[in-house]
């Protein structure tokens, strides 16, 4: 019988990585950070990559712009992220060689930190599966095939630790990524590779049901109210082929949830028949409105989301628009209607 064992089954492309790979293993102290408010394949990245390169020998920091959100934050159990504002911020920055930027390429969505990551003396590097990216680093390492941030970092693993088991916690951090990032292996950056991926990580000893249940499993009922509000509120146009739902300062008191508590919210409306587009509106504190779209194979809501200086994916982007909620909210409908070749107003 032909043992197959020792075949690695995710092919790994050493060349691309070579360059990172040389950076890396001649750092002293790297700072990894991602964007503002940080989702699970942010955190499940920085986190992972952090705990790599520690294995190696490196000091390294994982640099936050906005907190963790509660149902991540087993990501992060040791509590050794240091937040934007927290005065050793700084004195991070300023101590490492190396910024390893994951899950963004793009400066402004590094928020508060921009400036201190741009203006910092250590090399930056960046690791990302985002499309038109401007943060300067050099090497980076951009792969829109790739489904997530955190199936790059795998990637990485295999060659900064070689083919040894995975630690455990580093592979239910790649899993978090990937699981979040893929919304259950469901969307169309699911590739086979993805699987690969994580049929690796299980054999590495992660539970699915167990980080599934971390992520997803614990809404309070606040939350579930506001979901009750906001689905209510549903509202469709262009025979069903747009909806969008809106998330209000008045909702969010009335549920007594909180801004952070919405996302994956706008995963709901895509289960409806004939959907091609869907937008979830929130209006922030500040009057500002924050925008997720997401659509179906061949709609493109990226570039709706560049016309409103947003960005993200083919299949899910965002906005962060300046307001008024009213005038926002239409101007970017009207966009979409268009988009879509549907009547405007
Ligand atoms: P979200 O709807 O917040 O899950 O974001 C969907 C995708 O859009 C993610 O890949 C984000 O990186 C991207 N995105 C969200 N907000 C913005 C923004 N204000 N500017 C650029 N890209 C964004
Ligand atoms: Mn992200
Ligand atoms: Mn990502």
């Amino acid at each position: 019988m032909t043992s197959h064992a020792s075949l690695p089954a995710v092919p790994v492309d050493s060349l691309r990585w070579r360059e990172i790979l040389d950076v890396l293993r001649s750092a002293k102290r790297v700072a990894v950070t991602t964007h503002i408010h940080p989702d699970g394949d942010a955190l499940g990245s920085v986190m992972a990559l952090v705990w790599m390169l520690q294995l190696t020998g490196v000091e390294a920091v994982p640099v936050l712009t906005d907190p963790a959100p509660e149902n991540l934050r087993f990501l992060d159990a040791g509590g050794e992220a240091r937040v934007a504002g927290d005065p050793r911020v700084d004195a991070v920055l300023s101590a490492s060689d190396v910024i390893a930027v994951v899950d963004v390429s793009t400066s402004d969505r590094l928020g508060r930190l921009m400036n201190r990551v741009l203006a910092a003396p250590g090399r930056r590097i960046c690791i990302d599966h985002h499309t038109d990216g401007d943060f300067p680093a050099a090497p980076s390492l951009i792969d829109t095939s790739a489904s997530s941030a955190g199936e790059l970092i795998y990637e990485l693993s295999r060659l900064l630790l070689g083919d040894g088991p995975l630690p455990l916690r580093i592979a239910e951090a790649l899993y978090a990524a990937i699981m979040t990032d893929t919304g259950g292996f469901r969307y169309t950056n699911t590739t086979a590779r993805t699987h690969r991926v994580v049929a690796e990580l299980i054999e590495a000893g992660v539970k699915p049901e167990h980080i599934y249940r971390e992520v997803y499993h614990k809404a309070r009922p606040e939350v579930l109210r506001l979901l009750g509000l906001a689905l209510a509120g549903l509202q469709t146009d262009i025979q069903g082929r747009l909806a969008w739902i809106d998330i209000t300062q008045e909702r969010l008191a009335l549920s007594g949830a909180r801004q952070e508590d919405v996302d994956g919210f706008v995963e709901l409306p895509r289960t409806l028949l004939g959907v091609d587009v869907v937008i979830l509106f929130m209006e922030l504190q500040s009057g500002k409105v924050k925008v997720s779209m997401r659509s179906r194979e061949g709609v493109n809501v990226h570039d709706l989301a560049s016309q409103f200086g947003g960005g993200g994916h083919v299949h899910a982007a965002g906005i962060l628009m300046e307001g008024p909620w009213i005038a926002s909210r239409e101007a970017l409908l009207e966009a979409a209607r268009k988009a879509l070749g549907g009547r405007t107003a």
